[in-house]
């Protein structure tokens, strides 16, 4: 894995190698941290790096932090500064991916929030794709139940609760799927393992609702707003039945990391034509010369970094 040769730890940028925390950390024992996951698009025409979205993803992070009862002295605008001087301390040239980080950082036992204190860090890696199949997934449904907002905050990026993702891939993977459709407690399809889910029925995109247990997704709200604007299309947020995918005209994924995935099959029956269909295509396109910083129209999506 290529990573940053620099980090923001503990108040400052260091080597990433000094970047390091103790075993009794609170953040470490109980999963008590929150994070996000961002990228910055290496323009080969301008020769910048354009970080996506970083305010609305600071300001995700900063409400996963709150409903974790964790405060840090930084707002989105400090928060963007300081992963623009961590970009620069290193030469990239390609995409990025960057994590962000807020964790109980004392040390020793006893499951809580309050009275603790909460670090802010970030380090970057050289990332490509996250999906290897990424233009004909398989997806199958995991036997796993998405974490109730009930339970743990679903809305937000909560460390420990990535154990309910890290059993929905695992088993997908290892029975050869490429990602798993995953349901809530109410048996909705809630999302995959670290990307949100859409389907076309009807020529209409249909999402599942914040209210289904899904993490507020950066790409999906990016995806819902360009599909409204570039493709022209109705897009509704509604509740979506297990039986329903099977019978949908197109399906995608979205993520940070997994970008725009099509989805070709699930358990074996093929969606639609049983190859990625037109408004996948056109969308996954749109998205990538956007987040690349090559559409003007966008350009408040990207901030270059000088
Ligand atoms: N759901 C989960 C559980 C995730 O971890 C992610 C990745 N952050 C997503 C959805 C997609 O969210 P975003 O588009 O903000 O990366």
């Amino acid at each position: 894995m290529d990573l940053s040769k620099h980090a923001f730890f503990e108040g400052k940028i260091v080597p990433l190698s000094d970047a390091k925390i103790n075993i009794a950390t609170h953040g470490f024992l109980y999963g008590t941290a929150v994070f996000s996951g961002m990228r910055a698009y290496w323009n080969e025409e301008k020769k910048r790096l354009f970080v996506f979205r970083p305010f609305d993803h600071y300001h995700r992070l900063l409400n996963s932090a709150r409903m974790m009862s964790m405060e840090v002295p930084y707002d989105e605008e400090s928060l963007i500064q300081l992963t623009l001087d961590v970009l620069k301390a290193d030469d990239w040239k390609q995409d990025v991916y960057l994590r962000p980080t807020i964790y109980k950082s004392d040390m020793g036992i006893g499951v809580r929030l309050h009275d603790l204190k909460d670090e802010f860090s970030l380090f970057v890696m050289a990332f490509e794709k996250y999906v290897k199949n990424d233009s004909n997934a398989h997806l199958t449904f995991s036997s796993w139940r998405r974490i109730d907002d009930n339970a743990i905050p679903a809305r937000g990026k909560v460390a420990g609760a990535y154990a309910n993702s890290a059993l929905i891939k695992t088993d997908a993977n290892r029975a050869g799927f490429d990602e798993a459709i995953v349901l809530d407690q109410n048996g909705h399809v809630s999302e995959g393992s670290a990307m949100n889910i859409f389907m076309v029925r009807d020529g209409v995109l249909i999402t599942p609702p914040i209210t289904d247990n899904i993490l507020e997704g950066i790409t999906r709200r990016s995806i819902i707003e360009l599909a409204r604007s570039e493709l022209g299309l109705e897009v509704v947020e509604r509740s979506i039945d297990r039986t329903e995918v099977f019978i949908a005209e197109e399906m995608f994924m979205t993520g940070t990391a997994a970008q725009v995935v099509a989805v070709t099959k699930i358990d074996h029956r093929p969606v639609g034509t049983g190859s990625m269909g037109p408004i996948t295509a056109k969308l996954r396109e749109v998205f990538d010369n956007i987040v690349h910083a090559k559409n003007p129209k966008y350009k408040q999506w990207n901030l270059e970094v000088g």
